[in-house]
């Protein structure tokens, strides 16, 4: 098969993501009291309701529906006032009621958006001039959500036996009912991501934005938060969309990514051997690196979706959803916005920190922890040195960032310091000092020195009235020498300029 760049060469590959997140920061689940929990000894946590008895009516969740509008107004969607629950049938032990409860054309929250950044080298995987790019290839790429809307999950099954991967008669098939039930929304994108990296990154937005609200724990590994890929390839210059495979089985945003691009590569060589694509159901295999087909799909006819009688419909009130918005953290792009005015940082670098709420965390302590004063050092330490390391403290990268604002160390010496206290509770001025690393930026210690090589250059002192201000590097060379290492570079360059200019 082709490369991934060199089929985006010739093709446009379309790719709608739809996202499936558990509301386990709920104590509940979505329509009886039972209580949310994966833990617990098999079917334990399950009641008539969840076990769909005939006869036992349900009662949705309050919590749940903040939690979705809460979602809903963080993705930048329309929340429906008017909306309610449907019964979308099917015949599966998974789920004993026979059909899953959903949401049918009107979802609690319509028509959103997200904006992605994209850079770097996931950047040049979009080879086309439909987005704006910047200087550095950068380039932000808007994504429409088509909806969340909010349904329960279904039980979960465990197969034994029989033939691998395969279901026979001889195979056991365990379930387990304490996940069903549980609060689930399901967002689906418009098919607006052109990439796997968009794709990616798609994902990992929507799940700092669902961590920064609280609701879920977002665990891809554990299938708190899955994720069905839809890709299409047409050819560049074409409006019109291809036949569509959905992906399923993605359990990390490696697999998101690496099930797309082998699905574009796979698809490109069908249509260019004259074949087609069949709309068809296809199951990631992470170890062999490639999709094999689950089933073909069926139609939206077969569910016989119909309002459930048993459920009223919503009519959400200003003052509910009003409510919802007034509980809404500061949600990472804003965070960014803020890191950028305050800190001056560049928008690539302020979105890093911002995106993750542990590491905005992390920045905010230092923050505290190093005064007003050092903020912009902080901030330039967290971007270009923190992430290489994986033990340190917000205290020690406050007491870090203070040396380097005051010129004790150089950005090199910064390494070497934090090479050795990470891990460790060693505060890295005492580490500095213990050392013998603090650089002087005296005045007058240093102004001797400066004035000891600017009298013995002559020749460079020349050149640089001469027009030639390289030769600055060269003289603070001869003044860190003279120094030998303990005179702080910066000051010197500064202190030679002045004088050279005067
Ligand atoms: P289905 O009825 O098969 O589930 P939907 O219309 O509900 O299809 O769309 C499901 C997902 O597939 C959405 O995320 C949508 O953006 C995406 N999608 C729709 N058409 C295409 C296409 N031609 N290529 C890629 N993705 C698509
Ligand atoms: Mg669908
Ligand atoms: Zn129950």
């Amino acid at each position: 098969m082709k490369k991934l760049a060199e089929v985006l060469r010739d093709w446009e590959a379309v790719i709608g993501l739809e996202v499936h997140t558990e509301l386990t920061a709920l104590e509940t689940k979505m329509f009886c009291n039972c209580r949310l929990s994966h833990d617990d000894e098999p079917n334990t946590n399950v009641c008539p309701v969840c076990l769909g008895m005939p006869g036992a009516l349900p009662v949705p969740n309050e919590k749940a529906i903040e939690s979705i509008v809460m979602a809903g107004l963080a993705t930048n969607c329309e929340i429906q006032r008017h909306s309610m629950f449907y019964r979308k049938h099917y015949f599966y032990p998974d789920m004993a009621k026979n059909f899953q409860t959903t949401q049918g054309p009107v979802a609690f929250c319509m028509h959103g958006r997200l904006d992605l950044e994209v850079s770097g080298a996931g950047a040049a995987e979009r080879p086309d001039a439909t987005v704006e790019k910047n200087e550095d290839g950068s380039y932000v790429a808007p994504i429409r959500i088509l909806r969340i809307h909010m349904e329960e999950d279904a039980a979960k099954m465990v197969h034994v036996g029989g033939e691998e991967g395969r279901i026979t008669a001889a195979t056991e098939s365990l379930i387990d009912y304490n996940r069903c039930g549980t609060p689930l929304i399901e967002l689906v994108t418009e098919p607006d991501l052109r990439t796997p990296e968009e794709a990616r990154l798609f994902m990992e937005k929507l799940r700092q934005t669902f961590l920064t609200l609280g609701i879920s724990d977002c665990s891809l590994e554990n299938g708190s938060m899955r994720c069905d890929g839809n890709i299409s390839l047409r050819r560049r210059g074409s409006t019109e969309f291809g036949t569509k495979t959905e992906m399923k089985n993605i359990n990390s945003f490696k697999s998101l990514h690496d099930a797309l691009e082998y699905e574009i590569c796979r698809q490109a060589e069908v249509l260019e051997e004259g074949g087609i694509v069949y709309q068809e159901t296809r199951h990631w295999e992470p170890s062999r690196r490639r999709t094999v087909v689950m089933r073909v799909k069926e139609t939206a006819d077969d569910y016989r979706l119909f309002p459930d009688p048993d459920l009223a419909p919503f009519d959400l009130t200003d003052e509910f959803v009003e409510r919802c918005r007034a509980r809404i953290p500061e949600l990472p792009d804003a965070k960014r916005d803020r890191y950028m005015a305050d800190f001056g940082l560049k928008r690539a670098d302020a979105a890093q920190l911002a995106g993750d709420p542990a590491v905005a965390a992390f920045f905010e302590q230092a923050l505290s922890a190093a005064g007003e004063k050092g903020a912009e050092t902080v901030a330039k330490v967290m971007v270009n040195l923190v992430p290489s390391y994986d033990a340190l403290t917000p205290a020690q990268v406050a007491s870090l960032s203070g040396l380097l604002a005051e010129d004790a160390i150089t950005f090199a010496q910064a390494r070497e310091v934090l090479d050795a206290v990470n891990g460790t509770s060693e505060d890295p001025a005492a580490y500095v000092d213990a050392h013998g690393m603090r650089q002087s930026t005296d005045e007058g210690a240093l102004g001797a020195i400066v004035d000891e090589v600017l009298a013995r250059c002559t020749d460079q002192v020349q050149q640089y009235r001469d027009g030639n201000k390289k030769v600055l590097g060269f003289l603070v060379g001869q003044c860190m020498k003279a120094a030998k290492g303990s005179g702080n570079p910066k000051a010197f360059n500064k202190m030679l300029a002045e004088r050279l200019e005067a």
